[in-house]
């Protein structure tokens, strides 16, 4: 054995470490040359809010560089950008914001960035808003115009791959079309459509889908209703046969808890930015809202 083991050594690992050395330099020059040119060609694209951050990353796929701006679990009526964020916007192409009035804090960042090759994109611009209200994307409907939005910018960006961005809108447009023909049908299994939200989040979901948000708890996000407020909703949601009070945030508020067990309805949690999964797409977040929604409604009106 040793006989005929001594002699293939030296011939056989020369091979290996050839073999090896080839495998790690073509390894290296791989791993070198791909992340910089992919980097590269990125665009890099700055999001106020999760589902629009989540949007860029649909439509722009593995050609953007998405920053969001506000993080989960803070509000973006009430959020403050970091240095680290306005450092992001000065070196974007694209700033990506909702717009109608939700993100107050934008003017101040586009004049603080001094970034001339920035191009603002205002999603909301020219669709219907109710009462000044800013939750357009809550409505899948709106999240398709916000796509065709994104994908013509980035288009204008980086115009060689205007027909990747434009197919990847077509794909993501055909899931939201999906998802919509989904929340009919759950809806339509549900007994009935009434809720109080806390916050006026569903407005544009609820007239899409024949939801009926017969009160808002919280009309200005941040201040609490004043006791004879809340006796007003109760008395209403008893009135109206209102069985489900919708909350936009974990744990459950103070308010919303009372407001709930005074009328003698069920608390449901539906999010309207993201967060862990199911959370962490607007797909999935969609779909366990409207999943969260239907079970509470049917709960709350059994029959
Ligand atoms: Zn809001």
């Amino acid at each position: 054995m040793p006989v005929f083991h001594s002699p293939s050594r030296p011939r056989f690992w020369p091979v290996v470490l050839a073999a090896a050395l080839v495998a790690l330099v073509g390894g290296l020059a791989g791993c070198q040359k791909e992340p910089t040119s992919a980097t590269e060609a990125k665009v890099p694209v700055v999001a106020s809010i999760a589902p629009l951050a989540d949007l860029v990353a649909q439509v722009g796929g593995d050609r953007v560089q998405v920053t969001q701006m506000v993080p989960l679990g803070s509000s973006p009526h009430t959020y403050e950008p970091t240095a680290g964020q306005m450092r992001a916007v000065s070196q974007a192409r694209l700033l990506v914001l909702n717009g109608a009035g939700l993100e107050h804090w934008a003017e101040d960042v586009i004049q603080a960035a001094q970034n001339p090759r920035l191009q603002v994109l205002y999603l909301a611009d020219g669709l219907p808003l109710i009462d000044r209200n800013p939750h357009l994307w809550l409505n899948p409907r709106y999240m398709m115009h916000y796509a065709d939005k994104v994908a013509a910018a980035l288009a204008q960006i980086d115009p060689q791959n205007a027909a990747y961005y434009r197919e990847r809108s077509q794909a993501y447009q055909a899931q939201l079309e999906h998802l919509d023909a989904d929340i009919r049908a759950q809806l339509a299994q549900a007994p009935t459509a009434k809720v109080v939200t806390l916050h006026a989040a569903w407005e544009y979901f609820a007239r899409e889908y024949g939801l009926q948000v017969v009160a808002v708890i919280e009309t200005t996000p941040g201040r609490e209703p004043s006791p004879a407020e809340v006796a007003a909703i109760v008395e209403l949601m008893r009135r109206e046969g209102v069985r489900v009070v919708v909350v936009e945030k974990q744990p459950t508020p103070a308010v919303a808890q009372v407001v709930a067990d005074e009328a003698g309805a069920q608390v449901v949690y539906m999010e309207p930015l993201g967060g862990p999964r199911p959370y962490d797409t607007y797909l999935g977040l969609m779909r366990a809202n409207v999943d969260a929604l239907v079970q509470a409604l049917r709960a709350g009106n059994p029959r």
